[in-house]
C-alpha cells in the first residue's frame, strides 16, 4: 500500500460565495509498516450490546474531579484511539477538483468504509468518552473509534448519521456556525437538523464561526469565532459544547491555551504527529478518511496512524 505524502494543502475558501466548497485542508499520513492491536486500549474492555443507546457509556466530563486528571505526559503516553475526519458525503461532481475528491466521500464509498468498521468489530465512542479515557484511564469499548465530521454539510444529517445508526454508531459533528442553513453548491444543516442529531445521541462540537484559522486570532476574534458560536450551538442543542475542531487542522500552543480558558475539554487537529506537550487534550490527532480509500486502505491507515 502506498499513500501519497503531501504537505498541508490549504483549501482556498470564501464564505462570501455560496458556490464555493468549504472544507478543511488535509495532511496525508505516511505509511508505516508496524501493526498494532487496537483492542488493547481498555484495561477492562466492555462490550456494548448491539442495541447501543444514546445514553450508554456516556460520561459527563464535568463530574471528573481535577485531582483525578492525569498529567500531560501520562495522557500523551496512552495508546491513541483511532479518530476519523469526514467532510461532504456525496457523489463527486464534474466541478470537484482532484484534491477536493480526496475528502468528498462518494456515498457508496462512505457506506463501505462504515460497514468495514462494523464488520471489523469497531465501536464508536464520543469525545466525552475519549476525554474520560485520556484523563482518567476510564475503560473504553473494544476497538474504539471516534467518527467525526467537519463543517456541518447537510448530507451529514441526511446520509451519514442514518448510516452510522444502522450499526449502532454515533458521530461527532463539528459545526461552522456561519453556514448554518445555507443553500448553494454545498448545502449545510439548518438549526433543526443540528438539534436532531444532538437529540439522537450524536455529539455537536464547534468549528468556529466562518472557518478562519485560529493561529491568527485577535482578542475580538476569540469572541466572534469561538465564544459566540459556542453559545449559539448550545442554544440550538440545549447541551454543553465542549469539543472543538481546528479549521484546516491548523493550531498552535496559544490556541490550546485560549480554548482551555473558555472551557473546552478537547480540540481536534489533523494528522500532525505532534501534540501539544502541555495541552495534549487540545491537540488530539485525527486522519481524514479519503474518498479514494477502499475499506481495506482505511483499515490499514487506522492501524498505521494511531499507536
Ligand atoms: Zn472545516
Amino acid at each position: 500500500m502506498s499513500i501519497r505524502k503531501s504537505a498541508l494543502i490549504p483549501i482556498a475558501i470564501s464564505l462570501l460565495t455560496t458556490a464555493t466548497v468549504i472544507g478543511c485542508s488535509q495532511t496525508k499520513e505516511s505509511s508505516q509498516s508496524t501493526d498494532v492491536k487496537e483492542g488493547a486500549v481498555a484495561a477492562t474492555p466492555t462490550k456494548p450490546s448491539s442495541t447501543t443507546t444514546a445514553t450508554e457509556n456516556r460520561v459527563d466530563p464535568a463530574t471528573i474531579p481535577a485531582d483525578k486528571i492525569a498529567d500531560a505526559a501520562t495522557i500523551i503516553a496512552r495508546k491513541q484511539v483511532p479518530i476519523l475526519c469526514y467532510h461532504q458525503v456525496r457523489d463527486w461532481r464534474p466541478k470537484d477538483s482532484e484534491n477536493a475528491r480526496s475528502y468528498i466521500m462518494p456515498i457508496q464509498v462512505f457506506k463501505d468504509q462504515i460497514k468495514m468498521l462494523a464488520d471489523s468489530g469497531y465501536h464508536s465512542i464520543s469525545p466525552d468518552q475519549l476525554y474520560a479515557y485520556l484523563t482518567t484511564g476510564a475503560a473504553l469499548p473494544e476497538k474504539p473509534v471516534l467518527i467525526t465530521f467537519d463543517d456541518g454539510d447537510e448530507e451529514q444529517h441526511g446520509i451519514a448519521a442514518p448510516e452510522l445508526e444502522k450499526y449502532g454508531f454515533k458521530g461527532t459533528f463539528f459545526i461552522m456556525t456561519a453556514s448554518i442553513g445555507r443553500r448553494g453548491y454545498q448545502h449545510y444543516m439548518d438549526k433543526q437538523q443540528i438539534k436532531d442529531l444532538a437529540d439522537r445521541g450524536h455529539t455537536i462540537g464547534c468549528h468556529t464561526w466562518d472557518h478562519h484559522s485560529v493561529k491568527k486570532y485577535t482578542a475580538a476574534d476569540w469572541v466572534t469565532q469561538i465564544e459566540q458560536p459556542t453559545k449559539k450551538l448550545e442554544e440550538i442543542t440545549g447541551k454543553p459544547v465542549r469539543h472543538f475542531a481546528y479549521p484546516f487542522g491548523l493550531w498552535n500552543h496559544e490556541a490550546t491555551v485560549e480554548l482551555k480558558k473558555r472551557g473546552y475539554l478537547g480540540a481536534y487537529q489533523l494528522a500532525e504527529k505532534k501534540r501539544d506537550e502541555e495541552n495534549p487534550l487540545l491537540s488530539i490527532r485525527r486522519i481524514i478518511a479519503s474518498g479514494y480509500w477502499s475499506p481495506k486502505t482505511l483499515s490499514n491507515n487506522i492501524k498505521n496512524s494511531f499507536k
